[in-house]
This record gives structure tokens, sequence and C-alpha cells, in this order.
């Protein structure tokens, strides 16, 4: 999977966050002992036990769920990355809890970039509003923009929505120094997603088998 992924970036550099939702303490662990350093992990409460588990491994947590109001505080106290910024009223709790001996809590905007109903992510108007909220906390650190495009059979459609993710992530980057990350692409669809600019790719099924 990593000779794949820098095959397709080409020498830019490429993070690959290892999706590890439903899966136990112990396979997060034979990973980081491959060299693996980034997880990502959908639900707060399911993510809290496996970090009480792994205690002190130096492991990046991610929260890339959709963020109820009321884990802000549980977000800021045990992850180092959300993902999922994608409306005003979360910013101000995230940036009050996030406690003093921690670095800023490294944020990304989701985008709805498909504008699907159901989806969570703001739409891209709302991307500079924001992002201009998360980078006057100092202790938030903006760093870019995450999407899920809709799945589509058709690989045109799918480029075509992370080109648009591209362009707000190049716009952005003109207007926030900090803001180094694109956050597209999944087990299916991520040498796609590198090629048309993700710096990030998010594989959950493809490094640990298919989800039960
Ligand atoms: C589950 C999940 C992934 C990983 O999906 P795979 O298809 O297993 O690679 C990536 N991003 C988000 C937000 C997810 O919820």
């Amino acid at each position: 999977m990593t000779q794949r992924a820098n095959s397709a970036a080409a020498g830019r550099p490429v993070r690959i966050l290892a999706v590890s939702k439903t899966r136990p303490a112990a396979l997060i662990r034979s990973l980081v002992a491959l060299g693996q350093q980034a997880f990502g992990e959908n639900y707060v409460q399911e993510a809290l036990g496996k970090q009480a588990e792994l205690g002190d491994t130096a492991i990046e947590w991610h929260m890339i769920g959709p963020l109820q109001s009321n884990k802000c505080k549980d977000v800021a106290e045990h992850f180092d990355w959300l993902q999922t910024v994608d409306r005003a009223r979360l910013i101000e709790p995230l940036a009050r809890f996030r406690p003093a001996h921690l670095p800023p809590l490294n944020v990304l905007v989701q985008v709805n970039i498909d504008d699907e109903p159901s989806k969570a992510g703001c739409q891209p108007g709302q991307i500079a509003g924001l992002a201009d909220s998360i980078a006057a906390h100092p202790r938030l650190r903006l760093r870019g923009l995450m999407a899920i495009p809709a799945p589509a059979a058709d690989v045109g459609i799918r480029r075509a929505a992370f080109v648009r993710m591209r362009t707000c992530f190049e716009r952005l980057r003109d207007s926030h120094r900090d803001v180094d990350t694109l956050s597209i692409g999944m087990s299916d669809d991520f040498e796609l997603a590198i090629t048309e600019g993700a710096t990030m790719v998010r594989v959950g099924s493809l490094l640990f088998g298919p989800r039960a």
C-alpha cells in the first residue's frame, strides 16, 4: 500500500492515516510496530477505550467521525487532530477545552463536496468563514480540508470531486499559512486522490481487511 501511494505521489510527501474504527487495540499496536504513526477513529467513546489500553504508545490520534457538540471536551483533551469541523458553534468549545499543556489541536474543515443532504460537512462557500474563526484561536491550528466524496462508479465523477477539493484547498492555503493538509481518498480511491493532490489519505479496509 505504501509503495502504491508513493508511486502515485511521484516524490511528493503523502501521509497515510490508518483508519482503525472497529479494530482492537492489539491490531493498532501491531501496525505501530511496523512504523505506522497516525490512526483515525470515528467514535469518541471507542477511541478513548483504545487509548487507555494503548497507554503511552506514541500514536497521533485523528478524530474523523461526525462530532456532536457534547463531545468537544473529550476530543480537545484526547486527540491530536480533528478532521470534521463543519459548523461554527464547535469552534469556541474546542479552543476552550484544549488543555494548556498540549500543543494546539490540529483542525481540518470538513466539506460536503457533493452537496449530499445526508452527509456532514459545510458548503464550499462556508470554508473561508469557518477557517478564519479557527485560525483566530491560539489553541487551535488550522491545517486544511477534509472530504468524503459521494461514491460514484464513474472515475471521471470521482476525479471531478477531488479536483474541486483541490481548488478549495489551494485558495485556503493562499490566506492561511499553516494550511498544508488535504485529506481525501480512502481504500477504494486513494491513488486517484493522490494523483489529484491529496496530502493525506485515510485507509481502513485495505490495511486491516473488510469491516464486519
Ligand atoms: C471508515 C472511514 C474511512 C476508511 O474507509 P475504508 O474504505 O475502509 O478505507 C476513511 N474516512 C472516513 C471518514 C471513514 O469513516
